[in-house]
């Protein structure tokens, strides 16, 4: 791994895993990536993490599919602990791609047109491009005839996006995290960029360095630590009562900018009589933080000329994952925090293109760019551009659609690049729906989880192997290109679903992404002056974007927001406690999330060389206090317990944890972290509380 000296090609491309959207240089030999360079990005400048540098070997791993496979007549779905992925003619037997996509088009059509439009759905994936989530949810909403359709937003930052659109009119950050550098305060909260942004997080260092104090507010500790200014620890499931009493200082102290809000915003008036019961000494008690520390972090974030909040799914993945992010977009208005260079709300996006497949339309609720599919305007608009009437209902969500998969009232799916099966709330049940489905279509590299669900498989390309654009967590739209060929009979995404759609019925002629690309630029006016031509030549452009010349805008909203008024609205949020009640039985919180060397279900990561042997085996990390309160040593087996299942996995000791608590990655299938988490969900972003789960914990 990591032979510079030997590559015979060089492809310029993006890395594959996290929202930072580094830009890289693969170098080729013999059709194989033999090492990854950083190069000069906005969101990198030349840095690369662990899993960027040297988490590029899984194309060529021995269990990728090369060639279409239909599942044996009387093999059971499921998750079988003995198959072997890398043989899967155990429990498949090999097709032709005509054979494949015949059968795969043809089992969506039956249930179509037997029970009607509203029994298919689909999950598109935040790793593809985003001409292939335009082409994904369109083949849905045209070809299936419904709105069912999500990704993975909906498990991550589902509720940051709803509170964003409801307060500020759209879904996406204000400021890049570059503007970090320039800001005087910020906060950090319910993130952990060294483990899930790590590019992300240089910047915070070098802008700590520079003298930016940086406030982390967050139930667990992390590296970060070392950089902050002040550190403020709360019991998990707390946010609301803490932001509301920071609120409350600002208000009472008369902190707030009375000339931004009677500019820019609306109801101000009404948060201010709503915060006024959640005084620092009320609030106190019930999140674990001293009131004078409450009214210290408000002051520092009200009394910044310059400020900026981060946030990532410790505040988004909760039950109130909707009402914590009000409460921060409320905090920044207060104070005049937005529109400014150092200033702005940024939710850290996750999956390397989640905020470009949410752009593109993976979403139930919305057309492309967010436009509601309620809206008969923005319906008559979509209609006219694909020729075909569509549903003006909004469709069901990701853990909604397992609930219908379970009421029989949706009988097929098509899945492509999602992993349900792993990551999916309380997966004992997610698990039972999908092996209920009478037609599954599974898209993907390997033979994962969901995919032991499927009726029919069909071999995808990697990332590396096929050309298309993504868009990070900065809305900088740039350039991905193909690097290797894919093995045997793989294709890529964008193909695939394009010959599924011509044997539904449409009429589809794209010959490449760059044809998709300029369709899209028919619906999404956040692609104004954005060019496929100018992403070849200049990598990496900003929307909005204002002008053919232009880099694009770093910092919105400095003059309106993009709502009907052109102000934002304050949304006042009332503290509701967790889902789960902590209780004698289940005295521990439980939090899931991921770990620096893999990446969400581990389908790339633990088939990479380096990432796999750094990190080989599933863990939980659980304080000193914890580990003894269970007589164990560090390495020893834990057994940890809900109300929906138990796993048994290796404890690791953590300084930084809360006690009372424990930590655990969900890429580990052998000990799988989702079949303990709740899938309670937000009333607004429809988003589980991956955060907060009640357990016990116990030795083996
Ligand atoms: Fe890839 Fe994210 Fe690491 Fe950058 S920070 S190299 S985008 S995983």
């Amino acid at each position: 791994v990591g032979n510079s000296e030997a590559f015979d090609t060089e492809v310029d491309s993006i890395c594959p895993y996290c929202g930072v959207g580094c830009q890289l240089t693969y170098q080729v030999k013999d059709n194989r990536i033999i090492n990854v360079k950083g190069r000069e990005g906005p969101s990198n400048l030349g840095r690369l993490c662990v899993k960027g540098r040297f988490g590029f070997d899984y194309p060529r791993h021995p269990a990728r599919l090369t060639k279409p496979l239909m599942r044996k007549p009387g093999v059971p779905k499921g998750v079988d602990p003995d198959f072997d992925p890398a043989n899967p003619l155990t429990h498949f037997y090999e097709v032709e791609w005509d054979e494949a996509l015949d059968f795969a088009a043809r089992g969506l059509s039956h249930l179509r047109a037997e029970y009607g439009r509203d029994v298919l759905a689909g999950f598109g994936s935040a790793k593809c491009s985003n001409e292939e989530a335009w082409l994904f949810q369109k083949l849905v909403r045209t070809g299936f005839g419904s709105n069912h359709v999500d990704h993975c937003t909906r498990l991550c930052h589902a509720s940051s996006v709803a509170a964003l659109i409801e307060c500020i009119g759209t879904g996406a950050v204000t400021a890049s995290f570059m503007q970090a550098e320039q800001a005087d305060v910020v906060i950090l909260t319910g993130c952990n960029p060294a483990v899930n942004h790590p590019v992300a997080a240089t910047f915070f260092k070098q802008a700590a360095k520079k003298g930016t104090k940086i406030l982390i507010l967050d139930p667990r500790g992390q590296a970060l630590n070392a950089y902050a200014h002040k550190v403020v620890r709360f019991a998990p499931g707390t946010d609301v009562f803490l932001f509301n009493a920071m609120l409350h200082v600002i208000v009472t102290e008369h902190l707030y900018d009375e000339t931004y809000i009677s500019q820019h915003t609306e109801g101000f008036e009404a948060l201010k009589q709503h915060v006024m019961r959640f005084s620092p000494e009320a609030m106190a008690p019930e999140c674990g933080v001293e009131a004078d520390e409450i009214r210290a972090v408000a002051r520092l974030y009200a009394n910044a000329d310059k400020a900026m909040i981060f946030w990532g799914m410790g505040i988004s993945q909760h039950t109130h994952g909707t009402d914590n992010a009000r409460c921060l977009i409320s905090l920044a208005l207060a104070c005049g925090q937005t529109g400014r260079p150092g200033t702005g709300l940024h939710p850290l996006r996750g999956q390397n293109n989640v905020q470009g497949a949410s752009d593109a339309g993976l979403i139930p609720m919305v057309f492309p760019d967010y436009q509601p599919v309620t809206e008969a305007q923005v319906q008559s608009a979509f209609e006219e551009l694909w020729g075909t009437p569509l549903s003006d209902k909004p469709g069901l969500t990701v853990v909604e659609i397992m609930h219908a998969i379970d009421a029989g009232t949706i009988r097929g799916m098509y899945i492509l690049g999602e992993n349900p099966a792993m990551s999916d709330p309380d997966l004992n049940h997610a698990r039972s729906a999908l092996a209920k489905l009478e037609h599954l279509v599974v898209q993907d590299l390997f033979v994962t989880e969901t995919a032991q669900f499927a009726d029919i498989i069909l071999p995808a390309a990697a990332w590396a192997e096929k050309d298309g654009t993504v868009t990070n967590t900065n809305r900088q739209v740039q350039m991905g290109r193909a690097a290797i060929d894919p093995p045997g009979e793989a294709k890529p995404d964008w193909w695939i679903i394009q010959a599924l759609a011509n044997r539904m019925g449409l009429n589809w002629h794209y010959t490449h992404p760059r044809d998709v690309f300029a369709e899209m630029k028919q619906g999404m006016n956040s692609l104004n002056h954005i060019t496929w031509d100018r992403l070849e030549q200049e990598e990496s452009v900003t929307y909005p974007c204002a002008g053919d010349d232009e880099p694009g805008q770093d910092i919105v909203y400095s003059d309106a927001f993009p709502t009907l008024t052109g102000r934002a609205k304050f949304s006042a949020a009332s503290p509701l406690p967790p889902d789960e009640t902590l209780d004698a039985e289940y005295p521990v919180v439980l939090t899931t999330g991921r770990q620096l060397e893999h990446w969400h279900t581990g389908s790339m990561t633990r088939r990479s060389n380096v990432l796999d042997a750094l990190e080989p085996e599933a863990v939980a990390s659980l304080s000193p206090t914890e580990l003894q309160k269970c007589g164990l040593q560090p390495g020893d087996d834990l057994v940890i317990t809900t109300r929906r299942g138990q796993i048994i996995l290796k404890a690791r000791v953590d300084p930084l944890m809360a006690d009372g608590m424990v930590f655990v990655p969900f890429c580990y299938v052998e000990a799988a972290a989702n079949i303990l988490t709740n899938a309670a969900l937000d009333p607004y972003g429809k988003i589980p509380e991956f955060k907060y789960a009640a357990c016990r914990l116990s030795g083996n």
